[in-house]
């Protein structure tokens, strides 16, 4: 059933082959990140134009290609070409998800999304960077990296796809796998509490948290649009079932009896204390939605260096004068 003894095919930059595709207009100053990411006036991209010709080598049923479905539906609907976009991502099954888009994708090492997505982002601000990978990858050897990308706010998106399982390498417990679970390296149950992304990410200060599901298509591609759109760092925790090595309470059809939309209960994004306590119910129950949106959302990192380039250059001291500290009368 699955595909798992294939070999981890490298993910090379796919560069777009459309050469009709329109350019967004940029108009920004190198160090000055839009602030927004605004549609273009017309449809110019279908989902279509995002989804490359490498086929998923994912298990039939996976929830991740409903997440990379979602994905292409949203970059489709901010109208980013795809040669303006950088796709980075981890190691894991989700982790294959930047080959099945146009967009330029780098499969990185374990955990290692975030500081090289980061680097990308400083390197060149206009590039709209996503970042994608699972809840071992995020949360295990990578989690001491999301602390600092939510403390510099630098203006990415983040896509957790959160199955609770090591899929890739067998089913071995995953740091967000619920007490009790048993799997090949819990065989009597898990002793150990799970990670909770979503309060993790709201306890750095992260201004942009939700969570969706594949369960949910539609649902889904608004809040990864959202997210994309939101100007600093943005996480999304994707409820994206294994469906090989996961329990079947987390299957697609058991989600959609579970699912209660956020906005169905009139949660205001703008609260974080109401956020962080429908955070806290994730073990028991399944919130989809957009769990919390700064209202007035803090400069990105790469606003701030601009800013600092600028106040330093009003700053800056004459040239004569320099020169008059080492050959005075020069
Ligand atoms: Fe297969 Fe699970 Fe990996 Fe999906 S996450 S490809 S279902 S092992």
């Amino acid at each position: 059933m699955t595909n798992l003894a294939a070999p981890i095919i490298p993910i090379t930059p796919i560069i777009p082959t459309t050469p009709s595709l329109p350019s967004a207009p940029t108009g920004q100053p190198l160090m000055t990140p839009p602030a927004t990411l605004e549609p273009l006036p017309v449809a110019a991209f279908q989902a279509g134009n995002f989804k490359s010709d490498l086929k998923p080598i994912w298990c039939p049923g996976c929830g991740d290609f409903g997440v990379v479905t979602a994905i292409t539906r949203a970059l489709a609907a901010v109208g980013r070409p795809p040669h303006e976009i950088a796709f980075i991502s981890g190691i894991g099954c989700s982790s294959r998800i930047p080959g099945y888009t146009t967009a330029y994708g780098f499969n990185t090492v374990h955990g290692r999304s975030l500081p090289i997505a980061q680097g990308i982002k400083l390197a060149n601000p206009e590039l709209l960077v996503l970042v994608a990978g699972g809840d071992g990858d995020g949360f295990s050897i990578g989690g001491g990296h999301v602390a600092h990308v939510i403390r510099r706010n630098i203006d990415l998106t983040y896509i957790v796809m959160d199955n609770q399982i090591y899929g890739l390498t067998k089913g071995q417990l995953s740091p967000t796998s619920p007490r009790g679970r048993k799997t090949v390296t819990s065989t009597f149950g898990s002793l150990e509490d799970p990670v909770n992304p979503l309060l993790y990410v709201l306890g750095y200060g992260a201004s942009f948290v939700a969570q969706g599901s594949p369960a949910d298509m539609p649902g889904l591609g608004r809040i990864i649009e959202q997210a994309i759109r939101f100007p600093g760092f943005a996480f999304v925790n994707v409820q994206s079932p294994c469906v090989t090595y996961g329990e079947a309470e987390q299957q697609l059809k058991a989600q959609k009896a579970r699912i209660v939309s956020l906005e169905s209960i009139g949660h205001d994004p703008a609260d974080w204390a109401s956020a962080a306590e429908r955070a806290r119910e994730q073990a028991t129950k399944f919130y989809t939605g957009i769990f919390y949106r700064n209202p007035n959302p803090p400069p990105t990192y790469g606003q701030a260096v601009s800013q600092r380039q600028q106040s330093l250059q009003n700053q800056a001291v004459p040239r004569h004068d320099i020169l008059n500290c080492f050959v005075p009368n020069h």
